[in-house]
């Protein structure tokens, strides 16, 4: 049976899987959501004999129902391959009380290469199916993580062309240096003077300008978005949840059907909603840890039902969670609110016009199965800090901040269930930061210095990633007002 996506904020018109891959946010704005959530249909004992690859088939063919088998393994066997450091691709590692789920084996070391790896495939795969001759042009926001991943997947890639803005000044250096020596023809990076929610809203809106789309495919192009906005990266981000459980329970850790808790640092939450879409696959979750840095927006909202972006916006060591509009909450809004399409685009149009909007007491009662907590800057070092000490293991500051939340909610809860700590990023990507945390007399260090200290005192080779950036050339250099996004993107299209 044909698996057919809704937009949030209309729900009366359907699309299939490849054609919501390829337009990435729905005309009205809205984002796509799969009509029902599909049962996982495999059982555990069967998922634990499977390898990374096997399960992504095993989970994503149940999403992408208009993909052949064919199409989907050749997607998914081109994504999951050498370009992983671990031959597992997700690596869980028991230490402390927790077990954390590594997904920064990938070509960028972050967590946004487990989707990244395969969304251009999807989405070659998904024009070739629609007949699409126009080449997809992939617009992206990225608060640092997103826009080198996509770019690591997209370079190069015949038809397509991608765009990403990043907020200047508010990435990571490592972050910074792997956009802007980014390589590939097809590829373009540009730094706005602003914060992650206007690089993201500035290219929401230009999705939305009809003007722009016509001039686009007079010129042969089309968007689509590389942001977890589109389907095609909510899906693969699933399968790791799936395989964590996978394997605690090949490795005896639970027993069948045993209930386990996710930790996830959210920040435009993409990540953890992918959990909660595990869940309502039929996963035996208990608790979904919803993890804030400073800008913690996601927490008040779970704990007063109001959602309010009027606030500073705050420059963290965790930048890819400096982010005060999350996007893929809508999702989640939507299902609570009964699949009422009318009521969440009222809700949306409210945080657009206000900045906020509460939901009803009937929705709030529907979170129940959240947990959410903040970490202040202090306490997301010191776990660092604690960590590196008590068991010499390294985790960068988005990890922390999760593993920060958990010790809080067992605090709170006495809860002793098993729990996974997703770790989003390589410290090495944070190096500083994370030097920083363990010892503040690292700060007197260089950028490679600090790398090499990292690598020794935590006894991890450093990461051909780090590597690489050590002599690649600046070949972006574009900064621009926020307002100049779209004249930016004309440029470089030659419009
Ligand atoms: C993107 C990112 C996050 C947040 O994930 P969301 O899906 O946006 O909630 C957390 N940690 C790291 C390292 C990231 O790159």
């Amino acid at each position: 049976m044909q698996l057919l996506y809704r937009s949030t904020r209309n729900n009366t018109e359907t699309v299939t899987a490849s054609e919501a891959i390829l337009k990435g946010l729905a005309p009205d704005g809205g984002l796509y959501v799969p009509d029902t959530i599909p049962l996982l249909k495999t059982p555990v004992e069967e998922l634990s004999r499977m390898s990374y690859r096997e399960v992504a088939f095993n989970v994503m063919k149940e999403f992408l129902t208009d993909f052949t088998d064919e199409e989907l393994l050749e997607c998914i066997n081109k994504a999951y391959d050498e370009k992983f450091d671990s031959e597992e691709i997700a690596p869980l590692v028991k230490k402390a009380d927790a077990y954390f789920l590594e997904l920064f084996h990938g070509s960028t070391i972050a967590f946004k290469d487990m989707a990244l790896s395969i969304l251009p495939h999807l989405m070659i795969t998904s024009a070739r199916k629609n007949n699409i001759q126009n080449e997809i042009v992939i617009l992206t926001a990225t608060s640092g993580d997103t826009g080198k991943a996509a770019m690591a997947g997209f370079a190069d890639v015949k038809g397509t062309r991608i765009i990403v803005f990043y907020p200047e000044g508010g990435v990571s250096p490592a972050q910074e240096k792997q956009m802007v020596t980014q390589k590939g023809d097809n590829t373009f990076v540009v730094g706005i003077k602003g914060n992650f929610d206007q690089a993201q809203s500035g290219v929401k809106e230009i999705f939305g300008n009809k003007e722009l789309e016509k001039e686009m495919l007079g010129a042969g192009f089309q968007f689509s978005s590389a942001n977890s906005i589109n389907i095609g990266r909510l899906v693969p981000q699933i399968v790791y949840y799936v395989y964590a459980y996978a394997q605690l329970f090949a490795k005896g850790e639970i027993a069948k059907d045993e209930k386990i808790n996710f930790v996830v640092p959210t920040g435009n939450f993409g990540n953890i909603l992918a959990a909660y879409y595990a869940k309502r696959m039929g996963l035996p979750i208990n608790k979904l840890i919803c993890a804030s840095n400073e800008n913690k927006v996601l927490y008040d909202f779970f704990s007063t039902g109001e959602y309010d972006k009027n606030r500073d916006f705050i420059l963290t060591t965790s930048p890819s969670m400096d982010i005060l509009i999350s996007s893929n909450l809508e999702r989640l809004i939507y299902e609570i609110a009964g699949y009422d399409s009318r009521k969440n685009a009222e809700f949306m149009k409210s945080l657009a016009e206000t900045g906020k909007y509460e939901i009803t007491d009937k929705m709030r009662e529907q979170l129940e199965e959240f947990y959410a907590n903040y970490s202040s800057e202090e306490e997301t070092a010191e776990v660092i800090r604690s960590l590196e000490q008590k068991h010499k293991y390294i985790i960068d500051t988005h990890t922390a901040v999760a593993a920060s939340v958990y010790e809080k909610y067992v605090q709170e809860s006495g809860d002793s269930t098993k729990t996974v700590i997703v770790s989003t990023a390589s410290p090495f990507k944070f190096a500083r930061s994370v030097m920083n945390a363990i010892d503040p007399k690292y700060d007197a260090l260089s950028e490679e210095e600090l790398v090499e200290e990292l690598s020794s005192r935590g006894g991890i080779k450093v990461p051909k990633a780090i590597e690489e950036l050590k002599d690649a050339p600046v070949r972006h250099e574009t900064v621009c007002e926020p307002e100049q996004m779209e004249n930016e993107i004309k440029k470089f299209l030659g419009l």
